[in-house]
């Protein structure tokens, strides 16, 4: 690739490390990171009627509505800083999803589409030792624990496991991500925008992976 991708969308299962290697990449590029989960996570906790809307489907591992996460993502893309690139994390995660971003015409055409592999079992594990603050930043008990336990870094806020991080709950996130998401890999592919990621082991070690990739 001659210049480097500027827009790009980041597929995977839960815990598939989407959310920590977005970051990364989009600070690495100058572009935002918008991660739909960590907005809907916001309206959730300020008890928005969008909050109210989604909470009980993220709690039970399915996904909001379409036109709800459409709404806010295209709001978003449509704000100034996006108009340099971006990077979304969570979005598309169905194929209607996919279509609607491309509807809004070339400024929203996905130059890469970055798919993350990780195995069931290795998604049980990181899940079963997650954990978050309010505001987002994310640890591992056992891979990346917080300097205090159950504190975080950042900003000293108290930690805790997502709702929806239950061992139940997962495994339907997981089928959930099988049926709808992963047709998605098919749809890039089939407009040459895709590359695959072995996204297990190690942070540092899958996001050399991905870097190689760009
Ligand atoms: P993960 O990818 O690990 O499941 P996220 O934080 O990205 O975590 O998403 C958490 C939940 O938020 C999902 O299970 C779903 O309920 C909801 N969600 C996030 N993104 C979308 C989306 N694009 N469409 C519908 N629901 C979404």
């Amino acid at each position: 690739m001659a210049t480097k991708p500027r827009r790009i969308v980041i597929l995977g299962p839960p815990a598939g490390g989407k959310g920590t290697h977005a970051k990364r990449l989009a600070a690495d590029l100058g572009v935002p990171h918008i991660a739909i989960g960590d907005m809907l996570r916001r309206e959730v906790a300020e008890g928005t009627s969008l909050g109210r809307t989604a909470k009980g489907r993220m709690d039970a591992g399915e996904l909001v509505p379409d036109e709800v996460v459409e709404e806010m993502v295209l709001s978003r893309l449509g704000r100034p800083d996006a108009a340099r690139g971006w990077i979304l994390d969570g979005f598309p995660r169905d194929r209607e999803q996919a279509e609607a971003l491309e509807r809004q015409g070339v400024g929203s055409r996905v130059e890469l589409a970055l798919a993350l592999e990780v195995s069931l079992h290795e998604i049980v594990e990181r899940i079963g030792g997650r954990r978050m603050c309010r505001s987002g930043h994310v640890y591992h008990v056992v891979t990346n624990p917080p300097r205090t336990p159950g504190v975080c870094d950042v900003d000293g806020q108290p930690l805790f496991q997502r709702e929806d991080d239950s061992d139940e709950v997962v495994r339907h996130r997981f089928e959930v991500f099988e049926r709808d998401t992963k047709p998605l890999l098919e749809f890039y592919d089939g407009r040459g925008v895709l590359a695959t990621v072995d996204g297990s082991g190690t942070p540092e070690e899958a996001y050399a992976r991905l870097r190689a990739t760009l």
